[in-house]
Formats: structure tokens, C-alpha cells, sequence
């Protein structure tokens, strides 16, 4: 404090009240601070500080909604079952039997 001068940071303002800014924790006169768009009272450019952020135009866009409906549509058809003779019954008379013994291929034994 030179030359005897006082700061007063709590110095009375009739009609004011503090405010902490909610950016920067400082304290602030009612004066001093202005209200965002997101609801937070941070300090007003005209003190100084950068707190204050105006509200980014992309936020405010919106996409069109996209119509993902297809033109037309049909109900799956009911499956169709087939039945298969494995074993033909109408030609002769097949073997379904598996044969007893030792297999060979290439002359060796399996
Ligand atoms: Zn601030």
C-alpha cells in the first residue's frame, strides 16, 4: 500500500450484493456478473475476465430427421417343408447295413 491507499475489495455498494462467479470462483458485485445461457452467473466481459462464453451457433442446429422407411414391404411367405426318402425303397433292395472287417487303401490297413 503505498502513499497510504486502501484497497477495499469488500468496500459496501448500496443496492449490490457479491455473486461468485461460477467459472472462476472470484467474487463479484450483482453488477458484475451476467447470467449464461446454460444458467450459470459468470463475471461480465466489461470486468475483464474471459468467463463469459456466448452460446455456440452449432448447438442451436438441428438435423432433419432422416426418413429411413422403405418403400414397400411383405410378410415372409409360410415355410415350405419337403420330405426326402433317404432310403430308396422303390429300386431293389439297398444295403444299409455297414460291412464287418478291415478296410485297405493303397495296400495298408487303416
Ligand atoms: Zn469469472
Amino acid at each position: 500500500m503505498e502513499n497510504g491507499t486502501i484497497i477495499m475489495t469488500n468496500a459496501l455498494r448500496l443496492g449490490k450484493w457479491r455473486v461468485v462467479c461460477d467459472r472462476c470462483g472470484f467474487k463479484r458485485y450483482s453488477d458484475e456478473v451476467v447470467k449464461t445461457w446454460d444458467n450459470f452467473y459468470v463475471c461480465a466481459p466489461s470486468t475483464g475476465k474471459t468467463c463469459f462464453e456466448t452460446r455456440h451457433p452449432l448447438d442451436l442446429i438441428r438435423a432433419k430427421p432422416e426418413d429411413v422407411s422403405v418403400p414397400y414391404t411383405r410378410r415372409e411367405p409360410a415355410d415350405t417343408f419337403v420330405t426326402v426318402a433317404y432310403v430308396a425303397s422303390t429300386v431293389g433292395i439297398q444295403e444299409t447295413t455297414i460291412p464287418a472287417g478291415n478296410f485297405t487303401t493303397n495296400n495298408e490297413t487303416i
